[in-house]
This record gives C-alpha cells, structure tokens and sequence, in this order.
C-alpha cells in the first residue's frame, strides 16, 4: 500500500483507554527499591508521605492493563491524540531509503509529553485529598505541566526550578506563573538543604538532584502536601505509555510497522512511554523491533553511568534505586537540554537496558543542534533541545540506512518543541555553544561516592 498521507490521526473515541504496564510482561522484575536507612526494600508505607495510595499502587503493580480515570481522559481531549506524522521532507533531504515517521506531543498545553503524567498525578492526588503538590524542574517542562494540572484539580503548585534554567528560561517561569504555581530557584534559602548547598557554592547552578531534595523536603513545611515526580519513576513511565499506544494504532492506519524506535532519555519517561508498548508486543511474542535510546554526552548515564543503587537525589534523601548512575552528587554541565541533566535513570529502562532489549548512544549538543535545525527547515517544528536528541539519533539511523540501503521504518518520538528555547538556538547560531564534555575525573569521583549496597 502506497500512500501519499502525511499525517495520522486519531479519533478521539479511539483513544487509548488504559495505561500500559511493561511490568507484566517482564520475566525478571527489576530489583526492589531501597530504604535509604536501613537497605531493606522499602514498603508502600514509606512512600505514603510522599504520594497517594494509587500512585503507590501503580508503582508496583504487575496488571497489564491499568484503566484510566475517565476525568484525566476528559483533560487529555484537550490536546490528545497527538499526531503521528510521516516525515516526508526530511526523508527526501535525507536522500534515505527509510521511511521516519515522528509522534509529535509538542501539541499539548506546555509544549511536551509531560502533561500526560502530570494530569493523572494530579487527579490521584485530589481525590485522596492533598491540597498542595511541591515538585523540582530542569528546563521548566515539568514545572509548567503540573502548574497546568493543578489548576484542574485545584492544587497547589511549588516548583523549585534549577537555578541555571531559571536564569536561562525566564518565559518557563512565566507560564508556571500564568497557571497559577510558584515558581522558586534551586538551591534556595527556602530549605536546609538548599541553604547548605549555597553555603559550599553561593553561585552553585543547581541540579535536578539538588532540585528534588528541596522539593522532598518542603513537603514536611506544610500540612496537606504531597510530592510530584515527572520523570523517572514506574508510574511516570505508565502515564507516558499513552504516547506508545496511540503510535501503535496510528501506524496501523499508516499501513506500516517500525523496525527502529529513537527516543531521547533524560530520566526514561518519554522515552519509555513510547517504546514499552512496542517492547511489551515483542515480549510476548509479536514483531520483535530494534529499540536505541539517545541522551547527551555530557550526561550519559546509560552509557558511561555504572548500573548501580544510588540515591535519586543530591540530598540523599530518596529511596535507592538500582539504575544507571553517574553518582549522586555528579553535577552536569549547564548545557541547553535542562531536562536530561540527570545523574540517574529510570530503574524499568536501566533493567530493559541490562537485559539488552534496547540499546544507547550518546550525542554532544552541537550535532544535535544541527540536526535540530535541518528538522525545522524541512519539517516546520522546532524541537526543544532535548528532542534534538532523538531526531539526530533518527536521521543518523536513516543515513546507516541510506548506506547499507535498507528500506527500514523508523519512528521517533519527538517529545516536545522549543519555543520556550529560542535562547539556546540564538546561542546556537551565534557560535556561542560549547561541546559540553564530560569531565573524566569529576564523574570518577562521583561513582565513588556510590552508597555501598550488600
Ligand atoms: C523533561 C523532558 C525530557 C526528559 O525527561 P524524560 O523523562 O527522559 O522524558 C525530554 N524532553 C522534553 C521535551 C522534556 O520536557
């Protein structure tokens, strides 16, 4: 079937009705998560502070098929299904044999997939009662997406945003503002933990992992308050695995099927979003597909990070996970993709990963760059700096094609635009960027700091 179509949408009616869950078809579920005092797996009691009980519950359940809430379907008509589109300009630029095709969730509300965890974050939270959801952000994508959900469900909203990007991203604090949270540069005097950072370093550029601890711990200064997680954790992935879903239908209606998904990792959940469906399928039998996770080279926890329990925090606060690390206290340097500068990984995607159902490679961000800008002059749609990431791991995918000359289907996720991000590209074009590399001796040291895990 030879068709001239560009772009695959979908009826609103056929929308996904459930959440994925990868959990069910794993064989071996990924190691427990850890009490940070006693080494013992932790229990759904010592998360209880933290989130309510059905995020909890999602956490480590084991149903393929998790329903969702017909109030955050009603929220996500606002935006979804996303469009899947053929890229078609770009394939003839390209000169490549290979058909790409990209989900595209920069439609929604703050201009990323990060919505569709926020809304049903926040609708569990409402209906057992918080009143007041603290939470960090890197670019400003998450901070601005539960801004958003909050205001659906009437919460409260306190982001503790990374210090660098709030200096670089002041409209991300905008927009936070316009739905209604309060928006707080990290480290910051609010909490002890931030207080002793900016004693060490008054001029420290903050982390996520900085970020997160002060979030955790403003949640015990006022009654009522829970904490919000956007990326890393299973429950996370589960609600992104609506993007995935709806892939699967709209390259059904496209007459195809994928052979490569790309997607780009800063904690796993765009990334995991979209590939687990396709994972799931080939788990249990069905087309087996070539999965290839891209993140940036100076940050590049699944492919130089140790596959180790660490802290998800500077802090140390959190629970320990077992995933791929490049310590606690390894700070990234204050390059423009925000949102993947985090130490750790997703624990679904490390083990995916460790069980080799999927592969990684890393990018420094000038070539991403690049590919960004040939995306937009063909395509029309300037990614956001972290999803230059998956489309330069997309066109690189098609160039091998082109070599070899393979008629391959790849699909990649582009996760978000970035309108908010035109600094980044001004820099860009400015040659004021940097190929941010990774300092050998800075992450030797923070490997060993890893806690010590019998
Ligand atoms: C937050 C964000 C990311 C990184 O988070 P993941 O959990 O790895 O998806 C990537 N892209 C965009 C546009 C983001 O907002």
């Amino acid at each position: 079937m030879s068709s001239t179509k560009t772009r695959f949408l979908l009826d609103e009616e056929n929308a996904p009705r459930s959440y994925y869950n990868l959990l069910a078809d794993l064989k071996t579920p990924p190691p427990p998560p850890l009490h940070p005092g006693t080494m013992k797996p932790i229990g759904p009691d010592d998360l209880a502070p933290l989130f309510p009980k059905a995020l909890i519950q999602q956490e480590v359940s084991t149903e393929r098929d998790i329903e969702i809430p017909e109030a955050v379907r009603e929220v996500y008509r606002l935006y979804r299904p996303s469009p899947l589109v053929r890229a078609r300009a770009l394939e003839k630029a390209l000169g490549t044999p290979a058909k790409l095709y990209f989900k595209y969730e920069g439609v929604s509300p703050t201009g990323s997939h990060k919505p569709n965890t926020a809304i049903a974050q926040a609708y569990f939270n409402a209906l057992e009662g918080t009143k007041r959801l603290t939470t960090e952000t890197g670019a400003g994508q998450w901070g601005s997406s539960l801004a958003f959900a909050g205001q659906h469900f009437g919460l409260e909203v306190e982001v503790f945003m990374v210090r660098v990007s709030y200096d670089q991203k002041p409209y991300r604090r905008a927009l936070m503002e316009t739905f209604g949270a309060t928006c707080i540069p990290s480290p910051s005097p609010r909490t002890s933990f931030g207080r002793q950072v900016l004693e060490r370093d008054p001029q420290s550029p903050g982390s996520l992992g900085i970020a997160i601890s002060e979030a955790v711990e403003a949640v015990g200064q006022k009654p009522g308050s829970r904490y919000a997680l956007g990326s890393v954790l299973n429950h996370v992935l589960l609600h992104q695995t609506v993007v995935g879903l709806e892939t699967m239908k709209q390259l059904e209606l496209a007459g195809d099927a994928p052979d490569i998904l790309v997607g780009c990792t800063g904690g796993g959940s765009n990334f995991g979003g979209f590939v687990f469906p396709f994972l799931g399928q080939q788990l249990r039998g069905g087309r087996a597909v070539r999965i290839v996770a891209v993140e940036p080279a100076a940050c590049p926890s699944l492919t130089k990070g140790r596959y180790a329990y660490d802290f998800g925090d500077t802090g140390r606060m959190t629970p320990l996970v077992k995933m791929h690390t490049l310590g606690a206290d390894f700070l990234p340097a204050p390059f423009h993709a925000g949102g993947l500068r985090y130490h750790g990984m997703s624990p679904l995607v490390s083990h995916v990963k460790e069980l080799g159902l999927i592969e990684a490679r890393a990018y420094d961000q000038l070539p991403c760059f690049a590919a960004a800008v040939q995306f937009a002059r063909t395509e029309g749609i300037v990614p956001a700096p972290e999803a230059s990431h998956a489309v330069k791991g997309a066109i690189d995918l098609a160039l091998e094609c082109k070599a070899r000359g393979e008629a391959k289907t790849i699909v990649f996720n582009l996760c978000g635009h970035g309108h908010f991000d035109m600094q980044a590209y001004t820099d860009y074009f400015a040659g004021k960027l940097q190929e941010s590399t990774l300092d050998p001796k800075a992450l030797e040291s923070s490997l060993g700091a890893l806690p010590t895990v019998r």
